[in-house]
């Protein structure tokens, strides 16, 4: 008989029961260094003191009342994120896949509203993962994911990483928007160059299209910026942010230069959760935490310590690794052997870190991590690798 649950996860054989910082704790109280951080989500750690309270305070006072009357949270983490971006305005979702869907509905409505309705097709890059409705799966164009989900949906058009000719050529009478992730996640932890990213922006302003950024996964400090393209020296005119903002909480956010945004009239989008006073009290707790002073700097710095161990670690294991690569605490191991049995190795030995796409094991712990929980965690990769070495040989 089939299970209740639906069997489209390939489970670990692990269930966790409670977490504090950047640990876990499984059902047997063993102990787990979590450089994964719930799939790059857990951005203030596990249970957070004012992230906890925060959630707390809103669940006992009002949780959610719906988009037919205003929201006070809304208002203030929508003007913190326009005070701290490029953005002017933010519409809130509730999952990564939600935010970059509307960004692109976005794109064609700027085109729509500027008098371009045939300007409606996105340029998406090979490696990309948008999310996994009917057309975010288009717009990735993933094998593995679309198999068996048929047709496509139509408006997408897909080429090489970092290739600019190719990019160029691609865009025709009704190509509305460019959309990439500045660093891919799922792809591979691999980042896009600055050139360029910026020589995106160029195009699209040559073109009259809109530049949209998935930052679901690089957004919210993970790069050590509040977003990646900020070490740009450019900027999107969309950005969707997702997994970090919430700390843990579904939410989702959309945002947007005045001239995109006002052509989502009234009645143009909508959701039902989206925004909820509860939502909305955990993205500002969060905020609070990345906002403050120093936190962004502390960021860099155990990222750094990070990168030159895993540079190190990746040099030592040439049989194992191919290349240590990614940017802040978006980190990877691109290996020779199978990603999944280095994960699982990982684990073993107490360290989790998640699998991602081109053979890649992906690290993206908590935030909060300190240059002890880095240090704690080469030593795991490291000795890990050294048995993976042995077993290799
Ligand atoms: C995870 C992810 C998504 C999808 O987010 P969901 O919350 O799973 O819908 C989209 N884009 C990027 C870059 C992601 O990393």
């Amino acid at each position: 008989m089939i299970p209740a649950v639906m069997p489209t996860y390939a489970r670990y054989d692990l269930a966790f029961d409670h977490g504090e910082g950047a640990y876990l704790w499984d059902s047997a109280n063993r102990r787990y260094l979590d450089f994964g951080a719930g799939i790059a989500v857990a951005s203030l750690g596990h249970c957070h003191p004012h992230l906890v309270e925060a959630i707390r305070e809103q669940a006992g006072k009002l949780m959610h009342t719906s988009n037919l009357y205003n929201i006070s949270g809304q208002q203030r983490l929508a003007e913190r994120l326009v005070a701290n971006t490029f953005a002017d305005a933010v519409f809130f979702n509730n999952s990564g896949n939600e935010a970059v869907e509307l960004g692109v509905k976005m794109i064609r409505r700027y085109q729509y509203a500027n008098g371009h309705p045939e300007r409606y097709r996105v340029i998406t890059v090979q490696g990309a993962f948008h999310g996994r409705s009917l057309a975010m799966l288009s717009a990735g164009k993933q094998e593995k994911h679309l198999k068996g989900f048929g047709p496509e949906v139509d408006g997408f058009d897909q080429v090489a990483f970092d290739n600019l000719n190719e990019l160029k050529a691609a865009i025709g009478p009704e190509t509305a928007g460019i959309l990439v992730e500045p660093v891919q996640g799922e792809g591979g932890m691999r980042p896009m160059s600055k050139a360029y990213l910026q020589s995106l922006r160029a195009i699209a302003d040559e073109f009259d299209l809109l530049l949209m950024f998935d930052e679901v996964q690089s957004g919210v400090g993970r790069t050590g910026k509040l977003y990646a393209y900020e070490w740009t020296g450019i900027a999107p005119d969309i950005l969707a942010s997702a997994k970090g903002i919430g700390g843990g909480f579904p939410l989702g956010a959309t945002m947007a230069t005045e001239k995109v945004a006002k052509t989502m009239t009234s009645g143009s989008h909508g959701s039902t959760y989206g925004g909820n006073p509860l939502a909305m009290a955990a993205g500002n707790a969060v905020l609070d935490i990345v906002l403050a002073p120093g936190f962004m700097e502390n960021v860099q710095k155990v990222a750094a310590l990070f990168k030159t161990g895993l540079d190190d670690i990746a040099a030592r294991y040439p049989t194992l690794y191919e290349e240590s690569r990614g940017t802040g605490l978006m980190r990877g191991l691109k290996c020779k052997i199978t990603n999944t049995d280095v994960v699982a190795e990982l684990m073993e030995n107490g360290l989790l870190s998640v699998p991602a796409g081109d053979n890649v094991v992906r690290f993206v712990p908590p935030l909060i991590i300190t240059p002890d929980d880095v240090k704690a965690a080469l030593a795991i990769i490291d000795a890990s690798s050294r048995e993976l070495a042995e077993d290799a040989a």
